[in-house]
């Protein structure tokens, strides 16, 4: 069975083709600048193939996809009809989606209707969905939601300390995002300690240019870092995270912006990127450090601090934790942040073993045989579980 997985930005649209009986990989590649001027750049086990043609939308561009999926020298089937099912990445689900599920209307209808929780990211999530259900209208959709995971949380962990009011009214509260991120480095951990799940307390570090951290406490969420939106929690690439609500206003008197302009600032120019001026990039940070750059080193100083902090909340959240673990671009690949990050935890009995620490992009145990608890480097695998998720959603109807 075929499943094309679609996660759709607002000028974007990134896919995967998967073969469901071996779980390999196919096709990937992703549109850009859709609206603008439209390039594909498409990957398979023969190599690279780069488009650029005009994607005036995100149907012209899913039509360049299915055709590029067709071509008879990059494509990798011979007929649409191979195509047996679609799996949509939806960011926010609200508290109406606790796990995936099969589009209809009305199912399309509740999407929208939480789409105000997440403005830049539930509407191009549809019209990737309306995209789909052009070119390919037999082909059964799913959603598979960010937020989904988390619903699993306690009150006291996604309410917010404001008037129960605004939370009645406008469901205000912590929802978390990277949830198959979470969810799927959280079952992989049991699977590599060879534990169930269900008997594990878990804290898993999803560090990327979008980061956040999860309690998962027998296999089910019951925290994360990320809240309303994706500002909360880590300092991040180029956002700001946690910080004093009043800070906002103070900014707008201060620089003379609105609310709207300040919140763009927090998203996008500030972090990493804002307490170095030098970048958002992990990268160029260590290389920057190195060199002596103190504000590059403040701005690492803090990322690894505030995980650091997040872990030993949530290790006295579930009053205990057998294991952390590190995912994402800089999770996987930042062996010096791991390394700070871990001699911060030293007291909860974290103790890695720096030989097996500098290894990178696999997965592994990085703890010594005495650690009390296990460090364990686990790559992501999105996309996976969206097609998983998809493939069993159908196999139950
Ligand atoms: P992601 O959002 O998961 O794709 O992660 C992207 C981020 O991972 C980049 O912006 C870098 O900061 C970081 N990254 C990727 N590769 C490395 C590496 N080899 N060393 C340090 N950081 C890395």
């Amino acid at each position: 069975m075929k499943v094309l997985v679609i996660n759709a930005g607002s000028s974007s649209l990134k896919y995967q083709l998967l073969e469901m009986t071996n779980e390999s990989v196919l096709a990937k590649g992703i549109c850009e600048r859709i609206g603008i001027d439209g390039k594909l750049v498409h990957e398979t086990e023969k190599g690279k193939h780069t488009t650029e043609s005009p994607m005036p939308d995100h149907a012209a561009a899913m039509a360049l996809v299915i055709d590029t999926l067709l071509d008879t020298n990059h494509g990798v089937i011979a007929s649409k009809d191979e195509i047996k099912a679609i799996g949509h990445r939806v960011v926010h689900g609200g508290e109406t989606f606790t796990a995936s599920a099969l589009i209809n209307d009305e199912i399309e209808a509740a999407i929208e209707a939480v789409s105000d929780l997440a403005p830049l990211h539930n509407p191009p999530n549809l019209t990737g969905i309306r995209a789909c259900k052009q070119h390919m209208p037999t082909v059964p959709q799913v959603a598979v939601f960010d937020t989904a995971f988390h619903q699993t949380m306690p009150p006291r962990a996604f309410l917010y300390a404001i008037e129960n009011e605004l939370y009645d009214k406008h469901k205000i509260r912590k929802y978390g995002f990277h949830g198959t991120s979470h969810k799927y480095v959280s079952q992989q951990a049991a699977e590599l300690l060879g534990k169930p799940a269900a008997s594990l307390k878990v804290i898993t570090c999803h560090l990327g240019n979008g980061a956040s951290i999860c309690a998962v406490d027998g296999g089910k969420s019951v925290d994360t870092s990320m809240g309303l939106t994706p500002l909360e929690g880590l300092a991040m690439g180029t956002r700001s995270g946690d910080l004093d609500p009043a800070v906002i206003p103070f900014i707008m008197e201060k620089e003379n912006l609105t609310a709207a302009q300040v919140i763009d600032v927090l998203n996008k120019k500030s972090g990493m990127l804002g307490l170095s001026g030098v970048s958002s990039d992990f990268r160029d940070l260590d290389a920057a450090a190195k060199e002596g750059n103190k504000l590059a080193q403040n701005a690492l100083d803090v990322f690894a601090y505030r995980v650091a902090g997040y872990v030993g909340r949530y290790a006295a959240g579930m009053n205990g934790v057998d294991a952390i673990v590190f995912t994402a671009g800089i999770g996987e690949n930042d062996t010096g942040i791991r390394e700070k990050i871990c001699a911060y935890l030293t007291w909860m009995g974290v103790e890695i073993d720096p030989a097996l620490n500098a290894k990178r992009g696999q997965m592994l145990d990085v703890s010594t045989a005495a650690a009390k608890v296990r460090v364990l480097v686990i790559p992501t695998n999105e996309e996976l579980v969206i097609a998983r998720d998809t493939k069993n959603i159908l196999g139950n109807i």
